[in-house]
C-alpha cells in the first residue's frame, strides 16, 4: 500500500499512552498522529487496540495485540484491507507473569498478600508449600507465548511439555502432543498453561472433560483468551476440588463481573488482562510498525500479516 498518514488510534491508551508511540514513530517517512474516531478517514493506516467499522475504508490496520479475534476477517478480506498483529513480542513478559503465578502458588504468596490486607498473621499449613523443580507444566500453544513460558519456567526447573495442532517438536519442550491428544497431555501435569488464540476450533477447548482428565492437585493458568475455557465448568471444578486452583488473566466477560465467584476463591489469582503489560510495550509495537512501513516503501509483503 501507498502510505501517507498513519493514525495511532486512541483505544491503545488501555495499554500505553498513544502519544508515546506517535512520538517513537515520528521519524517515519509518513505523517504519524494520535487520532480519535472522527479522524479515522484522514488516514490510510491505523495502529489500534479496538476495531472500528471505519477501518474498513483504510489500506492497513495493525493490532497492538497478538490476539485478533475481535476483528472481522471476512470483511477485511472483501474490502482488501491488510490486517497485521503483534505476535512475537510477548514471550518474556507473559513468561515472567506465568512464573510469578506458579511461584505464588508454590510459595503461598497470594495467601500472604490476602492475609496482609486483613492484618492477619497466619502461617500456611505445614504441607501447603512446595517447590517448582520436578513439577511438570503442560503448555498448550507452543508459539510466542508458549515458548516464552517454556523458557522462563524451564529455568526454574519445571519440566515442560506442550500441545499444538501438529504435535511436531518445538525447542524448549521435552515432549509435544497433537491437540487431539489433549486429554493425555494434561493428565500428568501439575500446571496446565493455556497460551492459544481464540478461534472456532479453540472455543471452550478446556471443558469439564479436560478438567476431569487433570489431576485433582493441578492448577490451570489461562493467559490466552477467556472463551477458550468453559468458565462455568472451571468454576464447578474449582468448587468441587477437582482442581487445586487457577490463575486467570483473561475471562469470558471482561472486565470480570463483580458477581463472579472467581474473585473470592482462595486458590484463584485474578489479573485484569495485563499478563503482557510492560513499560517497553509501545517500543516493541513501534518496531513492528516501522518494519512494515519500510516494507511498504520497498513494495514487499508485510510481517505478521493475518489478512
Ligand atoms: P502464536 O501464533 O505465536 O502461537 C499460537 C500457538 O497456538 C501456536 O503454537 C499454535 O500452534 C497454537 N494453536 C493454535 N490453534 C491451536 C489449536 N486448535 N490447538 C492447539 N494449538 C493451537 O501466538 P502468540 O503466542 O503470540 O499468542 C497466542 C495468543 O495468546 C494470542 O492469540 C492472544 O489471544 C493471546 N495473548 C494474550 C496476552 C495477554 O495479555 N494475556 C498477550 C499476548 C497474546 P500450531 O500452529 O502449531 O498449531
Amino acid at each position: 500500500p501507498e502510505l501517507e498518514r498513519l493514525g495511532v488510534h486512541e483505544s491503545v491508551e488501555l495499554v500505553f499512552p498513544p502519544s508515546e508511540l506517535a512520538e517513537f514513530l515520528s521519524d517515519l517517512p509518513v505523517d504519524v498522529a494520535v487520532i480519535d474516531d472522527d479522524e479515522i478517514d484522514s488516514c490510510d493506516a491505523v495502529v489500534t487496540l479496538e476495531h472500528r467499522d471505519a477501518f474498513l475504508e483504510l489500506e492497513w490496520v495493525h493490532s497492538i495485540q497478538a490476539g485478533v479475534d475481535r476483528f472481522p476477517f471476512e470483511e477485511f478480506e472483501e474490502r482488501g484491507v491488510l490486517l497485521t498483529n503483534s505476535t512475537g513480542i510477548h514471550d518474556r513478559w507473559v513468561g515472567e507473569t506465568v512464573a510469578s503465578y506458579l511461584l505464588a502458588f508454590a510459595r503461598r504468596l497470594h495467601r500472604h498478600v490476602a492475609n496482609q490486607q486483613e492484618r492477619r498473621w497466619e502461617r500456611p499449613e505445614w504441607d501447603d508449600g512446595f517447590t517448582l523443580p520436578g513439577t511438570t507444566a503442560c503448555v498448550v500453544g507452543t508459539g510466542t507465548l508458549g515458548s516464552g513460558v517454556a523458557e522462563v519456567l524451564g529455568s526454574l526447573g519445571v519440566r515442560i511439555t506442550g500441545v499444538r495442532r501438529s504435535g511436531d517438536p518445538v525447542e524448549g519442550f521435552e515432549e509435544v502432543y497433537a491437540s487431539e491428544d489433549l486429554l493425555e497431555a494434561v493428565a500428568d501435569a501439575d500446571f496446565v498453561i493455556v497460551t492459544i488464540p481464540l478461534t472456532e476450533a479453540t472455543h471452550h477447548m478446556f471443558d469439564a472433560e479436560v478438567f476431569d482428565a487433570m489431576a485433582d492437585d493441578a492448577y490451570l493458568v489461562n493467559v490466552g483468551r477467556g472463551p477458550v475455557v468453559d468458565e462455568p465448568a472451571l468454576i464447578d471444578a474449582l468448587e468441587t476440588d477437582s482442581l487445586a486452583g487457577a490463575a486467570l488473566d483473561v475471562f469470558e466477560t471482561e472486565p470480570l463481573p463483580e458477581e463472579s465467584p472467581l474473585w473470592e476463591m482462595e486458590e484463584v489469582i485474578v489479573s485484569p488482562h495485563c499478563a503482557a503489560f510492560s513499560e517497553d510495550y509501545y517500543r516493541a509495537v513501534g518496531d513492528l510498525v516501522r518494519e512494515n512501513v519500510d516494507r511498504a516503501e520497498r513494495g514487499e509483503s508485510f510481517h505478521n500479516r493475518v489478512v
